[in-house]
C-alpha cells in the first residue's frame, strides 16, 4: 500500500506558515508586499517581493532580479513568473525579489546606487548600520537568502552592456555537494555558455556577491545573464521565464519534463577587459562574436575624438558582452571575453 498521497495531504494542512518579512503565506497561497529598508545614515528604500507557496511541501527557491537596477529583462520576466506560478501546481515555495535595488532602478543608474555610489553586488552580506546598498544586502541576506534552499541571482547586460546569455557557475570548493548541485542548476537553467568561476570569496562574512552569500551558506546557487542594454527585449524576457520554469522542473517543484543543456560550453578562461582611461568608447565587435587573439574589440578616444587607443582581445574566444555606449571611465569594463 502506498502512503505517500496520505502523507502529502496531511502535510499540506499541517505545514506551518512561511514568513518572509511582512508576508506570512500558507500552503496554496501567494502574497506580494515589500521588505522595508528604513532610512538610517542615508535614505531608506523598499524591496518588492512575492512569495508563492505550493499546496505540497518542497524546497524554497529564491529568484532575485534587479540587483543592478537597469538590468531589466529579469525584472519583467518575474512579473510573468508571478502570474504563471499557480500554487495548486507548485511543490515547495518560490520567493521572487522583483527589484532588489530600487534606488538604482528608479534612478536609472548602471553599476552603482545613486544614493551611496556602491555596487549592490559587491557589498554582501551587507550591514544593518551601513549605507543603503549595505542595508539592502543585509535585508536580502536575512529575509531571502536565509530562508531559501536554492538561489538564482538574475542579471542581464546593464544599460551600457550588449550581452549574449550566459551563466556563472561558482566552483567554490567549500562543499562538493553544493558545488555539484549548483552545476546542475546551471545546466537546468538553459544557457549554453557557462563561466566556471573559481575565484569567489569563501568567507561567509565577506561573501561580496548575492549568489556567493547563498553558496557560502550551503545553498546551491547560480548567477545568470540574459538580456542587454537595459531594454525589455521580448525574446530575452521569454528566455528568463523559460529558464525559471526549467529550473523549477529540475528541482521537482513544477510538473513536466526535466531538461538539461545538451552541449554546455564551459568557459574556463574569461577576462573582463577594462578601459585604460576616461573618454569616448566605440565598440568594434558584437555580443556573441567569436574573436581571434589580437582582434580590436573597440577604440577609446579622448573627448575631442583624438588619441585613439585600441583595446584588443588577449586570447581567442567569444564576446560575452561588449560595452555599446560611448561614455567610459578609467578602469571600467569595456568587454568580457570567454574561452
Ligand atoms: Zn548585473
Amino acid at each position: 500500500m502506498c502512503i505517500a498521497p496520505l502523507l502529502l495531504a496531511l502535510s499540506a494542512t499541517t505545514q506551518a506558515p512561511f514568513t518572509v518579512g511582512p508576508l506570512t503565506v500558507r500552503p496554496g497561497e501567494a502574497r506580494s508586499g515589500f521588505l522595508e529598508v528604513p532610512a538610517a545614515r542615508d535614505s531608506g528604500t523598499r524591496i518588492p517581493i512575492t512569495v508563492v507557496r505550493g499546496r505540497d511541501p518542497g524546497p524554497v527557491l529564491a529568484l532575485v532580479a534587479g540587483t543592478h537596477g537597469s538590468e531589466i529583462a529579469p525584472v519583467l520576466a518575474l512579473h510573468r513568473v508571478r502570474r504563471e506560478l499557480d500554487p495548486a501546481r507548485l511543490r515547495g515555495t518560490v520567493i521572487l525579489v522583483h527589484v532588489a535595488n530600487m534606488p538604482s532602478f528608479l534612478g536609472r543608474t548602471i553599476y552603482y546606487s545613486p544614493i551611496d555610489g556602491k555596487n549592490l553586488n559587491r557589498v554582501y552580506p551587507g550591514a544593518a548600520d551601513g549605507t543603503v546598498s549595505q542595508r539592502i544586502a543585509f535585508a536580502i541576506t536575512r529575509d531571502v537568502i536565509a530562508r531559501a534552499d536554492y538561489l538564482v541571482d538574475m542579471h542581464a547586460g546593464d544599460a551600457n552592456e550588449s550581452l549574449r546569455p550566459y551563466t556563472y557557475w561558482s566552483k567554490l570548493g567549500l562543499d562538493p555537494r553544493v558545488d555539484s548541485l549548483s552545476r546542475e542548476m546551471a545546466l537546468a537553467w538553459g544557457n549554453e555558455y557557462i563561466v566556471v568561476d573559481t575565484n569567489r570569496p569563501r568567507d561567509p562574512a565577506a561573501s561580496v556577491y548575492t549568489q556567493n552569500t547563498a553558496q557560502t551558506r550551503g545553498k546551491p546557487s547560480i548567477t545568470t545573464e540574459i538580456g542587454y542594454l537595459g531594454i525589455p527585449a521580448e525574446d530575452m524576457i521569454a528566455k528568463n521565464v523559460e529558464s525559471a520554469f526549467r529550473l523549477l522542473r529540475a528541482l521537482g517543484m513544477w510538473p513536466g519534463p526535466v531538461e538539461r543543456v545538451a552541449r554546455p560550453i564551459w568557459l574556463e578562461r574569461t577576462e573582463v577587459l577594462r578601459s585604460p582611461g576616461a573618454g569616448v568608447w566605440t565598440p568594434r565587435v558584437e555580443r556573441g562574436q567569436q574573436v581571434a587573439a589580437g582582434t580590436v574589440i573597440g577604440v577609446l578616444t579622448d573627448f575631442f575624438g583624438d588619441q585613439p587607443t585600441e583595446i584588443r582581445a588577449p586570447f581567442a574566444g567569444i564576446v560575452l558582452y561588449i560595452v555599446a555606449t560611448p561614455a567610459m571611465n578609467a578602469g571600467e569594463p569595456v568587454a568580457m571575453i570567454g574561452q
